[in-house]
């Protein structure tokens, strides 16, 4: 009790939670256990409806993804109704696609958290990246032809002048990517030196009920991606590792299991 007779409000937590990319048997342990407990839950577009789903009947969903309804303001930033929840002492489960610090502007997040005291927690959770290549079964490094992997973001607009000077001349290169800048990076890859015949992979929806693959390389990958009329989101994989892609000789056989309990 302050001196006022008013009895500050404990702030709330908020954990900016990895949702993985899609399958939700890929969250981690931690990130089932708290969604499964969450009275509060804000997600991204991007978050798959069935992990989400592992919320509890009763609680509050909030979609805060930038196309949901209100939040065309704050695009960089974390949404106010989370901020309001916190400061109200509640308890907040932010669930972000992949990885909340890869790409999914988690550090912006966590910088205005700790601005106005909100105490928060991250909780890892598997990238875009690493989902794509296991799913695909393309290895993102190899010994004999990978020794490095860049994960490049393509969103940011006014950013492909200078990509092909700013990344990784070998080893493998991820995008995350829009699909309709699969050409621009391509013809700056080969721009910037890369051979034309350089293997490629997209993987569209990965680990997802209808994940797709589409193999070329740097010359012919724009056509074939046309031609199979891929459903976003997707990923650009680059590099000799595509080549190294290892078919398994049986398709999964084994259910998912309900529940972790
Ligand atoms: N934080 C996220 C990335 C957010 S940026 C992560 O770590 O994965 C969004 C981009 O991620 C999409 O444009 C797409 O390129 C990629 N992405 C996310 N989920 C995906 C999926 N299931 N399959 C393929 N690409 C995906």
């Amino acid at each position: 009790m302050s001196a006022d007779g008013v009895r500050p409000v404990r702030r709330g937590k908020v954990w900016l939670v990895g949702a993985g990319p899609g399958d939700p048997e890929l969250l981690t342990v931690r990130a089932y256990n708290l969604l499964a407990a969450a009275s509060i839950v804000a997600f991204d577009e991007l978050v798959a409806p069935a992990v989400v789903a592992i919320a509890p009947a009763g609680a509050e969903l909030i979609p805060v993804g930038r196309r949901a309804k209100g939040c065309r303001h704050h695009e960089a930033r974390i949404h106010p109704a989370v901020i309001q929840r916190a400061l109200e002492g509640k308890d907040v489960i932010r669930l972000k696609g992949g990885d909340p610090f890869v790409f999914g502007r988690g550090g912006e997040e966590a910088e205005e958290l700790a601005a106005v005291s909100i105490p928060f927690e991250v909780v890892p959770g598997i990238s875009a990246a690493l989902g794509a290549a296991a799913s695909a079964h393309i290895p993102l490094t190899h010994r004999e032809c990978a020794s490095s992997v860049t994960l490049v973001t393509a969103h940011a607009a006014g950013e492909q002048g200078d990509m092909t000077a700013r990344i990784a001349r070998s080893g493998t290169l991820v995008f995350y990517m829009g699909l309709g800048r699969v050409e621009e990076i391509c013809a700056a890859l080969i721009g910037g030196g890369r051979k034309k015949e350089t293997p490629a992979a997209i993987v569209s929806r990965a680990t997802l009920a209808d994940e797709r693959v589409v193999i070329g390389t740097l010359a012919d990958i724009t056509a074939r991606l046309r031609a199979a009329q891929l459903q976003g989101p997707a990923i650009l994989l680059v590099g000799e590792v595509v080549a190294r892609r290892v078919e398994s000789t049986a398709a999964r056989t084994v259910e998912p299991r309900a529940a972790l309990g």
